[in-house]
């Protein structure tokens, strides 16, 4: 029922209608069905529709485009180079088709810019112009282009490219967001960790803020796993990401699986105290899952080990002295009989 969650997150309309028709005992199965089945198509066409910014000072081209494309993406059109650039700012799209040819600023003079800034260095271009000279393309695909449609259009090719690199762009998006996520607890991992607490690390410096670091490790998971089985073992890991991830309450706090056992936790801006703090709440509202682990010499049910560290960075810091400082925290909590934080 992935749709459903799509589209209630959509506050969707026909969402609720469908609650509507589930609760009515009147409704019968087929109907409650038909309407699940229309809900599904929404949910596809609303989550898949590609937004394409279209970049031409000639109106009629522009408009041709507008004209093909309108019915399969989210279009927005711009006439100048600079009223794009603009709009790819505030809000940037998957693709931008971009006329080469066009006064004051020109499509590689546009190009030149996205590519130079991070934000938007990853936004495909299609080049269009009435340009047919080979230089011109290929001066346009070493500026980093993806593809070349030469004007006047042929309507099929046109919608082909176009659909080709959308195409790409989607399985790039989803490898992506696969290679940040942690497969089994489905919460960062340790690669997200890596380039998270980088991030971090840097603003922290800047800003001469503090920065924590704690690392979780489950008590005796060896022993839960050889008594009863990895499947178990599993279900506690994606039961323990969900708990630590729900007592994380700002949108900049993470939690990641750093290890095999090991959750790695990175709070921006928090103090050793209210750090503390945070892992003990977490510590204990782990306890009170209250998954039996007769095996556990800390107590007759999971538990956790937290080690944590706070720091001010300085320039000169490195970033994997804080990580090494809540390691041998966490050394210290297990060395202490384990269930227990311990902070530096
Ligand atoms: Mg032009």
């Amino acid at each position: 029922m992935a749709h459903l969650k799509y589209l209630k997150k959509k506050s969707c309309p026909i969402c609720e209608m469908i609650e509507y028709i589930k609760m009515n005992e009147n409704s019968t199965p087929e109907f409650v069905e038909k309407f699940d089945q229309i809900a599904l198509n929404v949910a596809d066409v609303l989550s898949t529709k590609a937004r394409i910014l279209i970049v031409d000072d000639d109106r009629i081209s522009l408009k041709l485009l507008v004209g093909l494309l309108k019915q399969y993406y989210i279009l927005d059109q711009a006439e100048s180079g600079k009223q794009a650039l603009e709009m790819i700012a505030s809000n940037p799209p998957d693709l931008i088709l971009l006329d080469v040819m066009m006064p004051e600023m020109d499509g590689f003079q546009v190009i030149h810019q996205l590519k130079s800034n991070q934000q938007t260095q990853n936004i495909p271009v299609i080049f269009i112009t009435a340009l047919h000279s080979l230089r011109n393309e290929e001066a346009g695909l070493s500026l980093g282009a993806v593809d070349y449609i030469k004007k006047p259009f042929i309507p099929s090719i046109v919608l082909a490219r176009v659909r080709n690199i959308l195409t790409m762009v989607r399985h790039r998006k989803l490898l992506e967001t696969l290679a940040h996520i942690d497969g089994l607890t489905e919460i960062p991992n340790r690669r997200y960790f890596d380039s998270a607490l980088r991030r971090e690390w840097h603003r922290a410096i800047r800003y001469q803020n503090f920065i924590s670091v704690a690392i979780a490790d489950v008590d005796y998971f060896k022993q839960f796993n050889d008594n009863y089985g990895h499947a178990k073992g599993d279900r506690v890991l994606i039961s323990l990401a969900s708990e630590i991830r729900r007592n994380l309450k700002r949108p900049y706090d993470l939690v990641s699986r750093y290890g095999g056992e090991e959750f790695g936790i990175v709070l921006p801006k928090t103090s050793a105290d209210k750090a503390y703090q945070l892992c003990e709440t977490i510590r204990e509202a782990v306890e009170q899952l209250n998954i039996v682990h007769e095996f556990s010499s800390a107590s007759k049910k999971i538990t956790i080990s937290i080690g944590g560290a706070t720091v001010i960075p300085e320039q000169n810091m490195d970033m994997s002295t804080l990580v090494e400082k809540a390691d041998r925290q966490l050394f210290m909590a297990k060395n202490n009989g384990r269930n227990q934080v311990e902070w530096a």
